[in-house]
């Protein structure tokens, strides 16, 4: 049995984007910068794609730069509000990715930037008298850095509610959307973003490709020096295969969106169902159970029962999930956002499900069988 909860932290390609892949691979592997015929036709499926992935997000095709991944999607967007566009100020969550706190921390160093925490409540929730309290309170040129989703407790943030504060006090308003592009409708002017990020592998698509919206009020120059690619902006010969990928995930992401989402809801309720009905108030469903992603389901375990050896143990049966972020596996100071929401945190380890189209109900009920199982047996007190 090899079953994977772990798509929020990257999912399995889907054949159809392999094969997309493998069309671009075989015959289309001009230069798109190359003035010839190969060059041109490289060129023309990179414009294709780079307009069909734009009219997703209701965004012109300028709008999208690719990028290498959701990292340095956010990357870019946070470096060009600080160097282009002289924001002397941040305003952001301890909860965000790492793609976005570490970023800030770094950059506000380097540039003496102010940085404010808006307050988040237990549920993950953004406290949005806060937020307005901060956007008030100082004249300076400020950012918002706030995430659609979060990645480990899948709580969602008011997105439109927060661009039309940021419109009022006229805030740039960035979002980390890595964890909603491809599962929710999402127009970028609407919502009120000046940047947005996207990275292909979360959605059945390749690693190394990504975008990053930047709404056409804003004309930043170089973040990657050499050629004119990516309308100067991020030189490098593209990642044409990549895009291709990408154009295709998000393809079948869009034109199967509601009939996925009622599939991946469906296994999310019921492993949180079956969860609670076993361990009843003996685990604590993380996040923001009316407001979240239905790929994400976080639980936490009481520390009692021995976590990282569970984790283990359901590796060894072939289950495969994260504590929490993939990205933060390996540091051991266990998950910043659990710890960033909740006083007592040492006493409880996260879980994070997550789910994707390819998971089944039996896969569900398996890994629930597996954990009342392996609880039983490792509990330790
Ligand atoms: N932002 C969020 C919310 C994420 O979940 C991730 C990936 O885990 C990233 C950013 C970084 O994306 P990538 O791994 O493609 O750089």
């Amino acid at each position: 049995m090899a079953i994977y909860f772990d798509s929020a932290a990257t999912t399995q390609l889907d054949e159809q984007v392999i094969e997309a892949m493998h069309d671009c691979m075989k015959d289309n592997y001009g230069n798109p910068s190359s003035t010839h015929s190969f060059g041109r036709k490289a060129k023309n499926t990179l414009e294709t794609c780079r307009r069909e992935i734009a009219e997703y997000f209701g965004a012109q095709p300028s709008e999208i730069t690719f990028t290498s991944c959701g990292t340095e999607a956010d990357n870019l967007a946070i470096k060009c509000a600080v160097e282009e566009l002289g924001v002397t100020r941040i305003i952001s969550t301890e909860i965000e990715h790492k793609a976005v706190l570490s970023m800030v921390k770094n950059i506000a160093k380097l540039h003496h930037i102010e940085v404010e925490y808006v307050s988040v409540n237990e549920k993950g929730e953004v406290d949005l008298t806060h937020l307005e309290e901060l956007l008030s309170n100082s004249k300076k040129k400020t950012l918002v850095s706030l995430m659609h989703a979060n990645n480990e407790i899948g709580t969602l943030l008011p997105i439109k509610k927060v661009g039309d504060l940021c419109k009022e006090y006229k805030a740039y308003f960035h979002s980390d959307t890595v964890q909603t592009v491809g599962h929710f409708p999402l127009n970028f002017e609407e919502m009120g973003v000046h940047f947005a990020a996207c990275a292909g592998h979360k959605i059945h698509g390749p690693k190394g490709i990504g975008f990053a919206y930047i709404n056409k009020s804003i004309s930043p120059k170089s973040m990657i020096i050499g050629g004119g690619q990516e309308r100067g902006l991020r030189a490098g010969t593209e990642n044409l295969i990549g895009i291709c990928g990408l154009h295709k995930a998000l393809s079948l992401s869009y034109s199967n969106l509601e009939k996925d989402k009622q599939h991946i809801s469906q296994l999310k309720n019921h492993m949180k169902n079956e969860l609670l009905a076993y361990f009843g108030d003996q685990i604590r469903i993380n996040g923001c159970p009316d407001n979240s992603l239905y790929t994400v389901l976080s639980v936490s375990f009481p520390n009692n029962y021995n976590n990282s050896l569970l984790l283990f143990k359901l590796d060894m049966k072939g289950i495969g999930l994260s504590g929490g972020s993939a990205c933060n596996s390996g540091a051991d100071q266990g998950s910043h956002v659990i710890r960033g929401i909740y006083p007592n945190a040492s006493e409880y380890i996260p879980l994070r499900f997550s789910f994707s189209k390819y998971n089944t109900i039996e896969e569900v009920d398996f890994c629930v069988n597996a954990l009342k199982e392996l609880v039983e047996t490792t509990v330790s007190v």
